[in-house]
């Protein structure tokens, strides 16, 4: 069986690799050439579009940023479903809005063609050791199918539910994140500007019940003053925003959601966008005066 990727970007690039090494025969597209040239140098097959991909292959994975792109990609003229065939499946791993999974999963099941939303978290590293968390949305017959080729990207893949449930599910992720490198950044400020030492602080109290996955990974990059992405703020935005627009749809209020995407919104007018998230400390720095560095 051979395996499309389309999107080879910080995070589609390193997944694309590691199906390489698990033995998998995998074409790759991605719209910017040295991007397509470095995975085919690590044993991948050239395509020359997403229909080019979509003909030569029976699953096709997809890691764009956000719906339009994932809308262009598989809906669009030289599109997926121009060149797929009956029974193809499209796993998009893309973080985008419940609404566009849903929307792509109907146009594609006119042509008999399957959709999982399978969005992923754990970022570049996890990407780069394989170790991502998929969450996936879609029928559980097509979930099973594409099991095994999830797991060699990721060492925890969930069916959430239906179409959309996967992208929902990362929605939730991405408000806690958010909201737990805000809370981390106001904390190591406040210490900071005391006089204690942010390292000290770090170390206190990261095997409490302060302690988190999010404080591991981004208090020693911010110490070191690396906002190098990683994840950057700007896709950040766009995931508040799409659980913003469906918290609003559905009737669920998103106060501290909203107040981080401001926060967001604040370091974008900075020229912070594309640094790495955990540069949302910068705000919290300018406002108090100081850095937390090493
Ligand atoms: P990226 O911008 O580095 O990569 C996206 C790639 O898609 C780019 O290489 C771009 O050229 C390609 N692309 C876009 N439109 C295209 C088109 N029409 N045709 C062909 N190629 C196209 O983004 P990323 O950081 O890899 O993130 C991808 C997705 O994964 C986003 O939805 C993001 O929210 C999510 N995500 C990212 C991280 C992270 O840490 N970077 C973590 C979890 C989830």
């Amino acid at each position: 069986m051979k395996i499309g990727f389309i999107g080879l970007g910080i995070m589609g690039k390193p997944m694309a690799k590691n199906l390489i090494k698990a033995g998998y025969s995998i074409v790759v597209y991605d719209r910017n050439k040295e991007k397509r040239d470095e995975v085919v140098a690590a044993g991948a097959e050239e395509g020359f579009s997403p229909k080019d991909v979509a003909s030569r292959t029976e699953i096709i994975i997809t890691m764009l940023q956000n719906s339009p792109n994932v809308k262009d990609v598989v809906l669009g003229t030289n599109g997926i479903l121009e060149g797929a065939k009956e029974g193809t499946i499209i796993v998009d791993t893309s973080s985008i809005a419940p609404l566009a999974s849903k929307e792509i999963a109907a146009e594609a099941a006119k042509k008999g063609v399957d959709l999982l939303d399978a969005p992923v978290s754990g970022g570049e590293p996890k990407a780069i050791d394989g170790t991502l968390s998929f969450m996936v949305g879609g029928k559980k017959e097509v979930f099973d199918k594409c099991y095994d080729i999830l797991s060699k990207m990721g060492a925890s893949v969930v069916l959430c539910g239906d179409i959309g449930a996967g992208n929902t599910t990362k929605l939730a992720n991405q408000i806690i994140v958010a909201i737990n490198i805000a809370a981390m950044s106001e904390a190591l400020v406040l210490g900071t500007k005391a006089g204690v030492d942010p390292e000290a602080i770090f170390n206190a109290i990261k095997g409490g019940l302060a302690g988190s996955t999010v404080l591991n990974a981004k208090a020693p990059l911010v110490m070191a003053g690396n906002f190098k992405p990683g994840f950057r703020i700007e896709l950040h935005i766009k995931d508040l925003a799409n659980a913003i627009e469906t918290g609003h749809d559905i009737g669920v209020p998103l106060p501290l959601t909203s107040q981080i995407m401001e926060i967001m919104q604040a370091l974008k007018v900075d020229g912070k966008a594309q640094d790495d998230h955990g540069g949302i400390i910068q705000f919290y720095e300018k406002l108090a005066g100081i850095e937390v560095r090493k």
